[in-house]
């Protein structure tokens, strides 16, 4: 008898009939002779309605009042479904995130799990129940209701699959895999059979929304065997792995993008031994996320330090640079927003020298100017216009015959 962890996210629940679904699958794994636990997400796009209701009061709501509204959207799934379990027959129990123990850090609105109480959950499970638990939500020691951050409710799922020390977690959405970009942008986007942990955190990291990034976190610090499948259409996913084990020879697996960056120049900085730390260190204190940093040193007097940041924190980061002015001791502050980011990734990469002199040209052929640039051993990652994004996701699909993969399977 296997241990299975089978998540389904918001699309794969969102009505009664889909709920009737996914009591159907959870049937069949059991019939088959497994015990399973159910993660679910909520219900369609409930949890972006709470964020509406909550912005129909306030716009800057307080972080414990929003966990406490959203943790609400799982808790409505979790029951339905135990329902629809219990009424063809099945033994069931659902179960909150505080009721299967999930703890979590004193950070609201994102946490990270710190701890797992399994025994809440294997007391069920050997009882023969079909434990239900709800996604995305955990609580701190001192008992406060947390959230994991939007598309969180993967990585509870394999937290427990990791903790239970499941034989499998298999991760059911609206898409039929891991393709190699997000199919409803590029429709020559591909699935892929397989691909490693590393890779998948990279593109979840750059913006690939399929699977949360602590989800491969996890995944690849226990070792989880993890799968990527369609609730609605029967068919093979994508197993995230060690090494990929199929189409084992592609450079690039996979490209990511997102939208909604702005680059940041603070002109005229002191070229001194404190300066990039002094500004940095100033954002950090300010919770401002930094994400690509190029240095141009002018002179021996002076450097110019560019940075982007995700736009929605613009405001804030003009104003922390203003306040610091004074210590900074910058001349002047451009910016630059309607930006996005344009990765490729790759195991491939770090044997194959010259993918990143690939990706440029082929951008500039196509006359798309690139203003950032970060690569680590199995990405790049180009900053470029927003119009742009899609044009050259498309391009650079085509550039690395990513379009050419053949269906394989294991
Ligand atoms: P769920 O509600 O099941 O968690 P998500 O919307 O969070 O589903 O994730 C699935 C979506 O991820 C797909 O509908 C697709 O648009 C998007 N996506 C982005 N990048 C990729 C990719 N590389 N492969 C597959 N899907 C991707
Ligand atoms: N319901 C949450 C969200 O929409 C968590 C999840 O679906 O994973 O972000
Ligand atoms: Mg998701």
């Amino acid at each position: 008898m296997a241990l299975v962890v089978q998540k389904f996210g918001g699309t794969s629940v969102g009505n009664i009939e889909r709920i009737k679904n996914v009591a159907n699958r959870v049937i069949n794994t059991v019939e088959n002779g497994d015990q399973v636990v159910v993660v679910v997400s909520a219900m369609g796009k409930s949890t972006d309605e709470l964020v509406a209701l909550a912005k129909g009061v306030t716009e800057k709501p307080s972080k414990r009042e929003m966990d406490m509204l959203l943790s609400t959207g799982e808790q409505v799934t979790i029951s339905i479904l135990a329902m629809a379990l219990q009424e063809r027959g099945y033994d069931t129990v659902s179960l909150t995130g505080w009721q299967a123990g999930i703890i979590t850090e004193a950070c609201h609105s994102n946490a990270r799990i710190v701890n797992f109480e399994k025994e809440k959950i294997t007391n069920y499970l050997t009882t023969g129940k079909i434990v239900i638990v709800a996604g995305f939500q955990g609580v701190t020691e001192s008992g406060e209701i947390t959230t994991l951050g939007r598309g969180g409710s993967d990585t509870t799922a394999v937290a427990l699959a990791a903790g239970l020390k499941a034989d499998r977690c298999d991760i059911f959405t609206d898409v039929t895999g891991v393709f190699t970009t997000d199919p409803r942008v590029v429709k020559e986007a591909r699935k892929l059979s397989s691909i490693s942990y590393d890779e998948m955190l990279e593109l979840a990291n750059l913006g690939a929304g399929v699977l949360h990034p602590r989800a491969v976190e996890f995944a690849k610090n226990f070792q989880v065997k993890l799968t990527v499948r369609s609730s609605m259409v029967e068919e093979e996913g994508t197993m995230i792995e060690e090494e990929a084990s199929v189409e084992e020879n592609l450079v690039v697996r996979g490209l990511a993008f997102e939208s909604n960056v702005t680059k940041i120049s603070v002109c005229g900085m002191p070229n001194n031994i404190s300066g990039l730390s002094n500004l940095f260190t100033t954002l950090a204190a300010n919770n401002i996320n930094v994400d690509i940093i190029i240095q141009n040193v002018i002179d021996s007097e002076n450097t110019n330090i560019s940075f982007s940041i995700n736009s929605e924190k613009l405001t804030e980061t003009l104003e922390v640079l203003e306040g610091n002015r004074s210590v900074l001791l910058y001349e002047e502050i451009q910016h630059e927003t309607g930006l996005a980011k344009v990765s490729i990734v790759g195991s491939g990469m770090i044997s194959n020298p010259g993918v990143a002199g690939i990706m440029f040209k082929s951008l500039s052929d196509v006359g798309i100017l690139i203003k950032m640039v970060s690569t680590s051993e199995i990405k790049v990652s180009t900053v470029i216009d927003q119009n742009e994004m899609v044009k050259a996701v498309e391009t650079l699909h085509k550039e690395f015959k990513l379009d050419e993969i053949k269906v394989l399977q294991r």
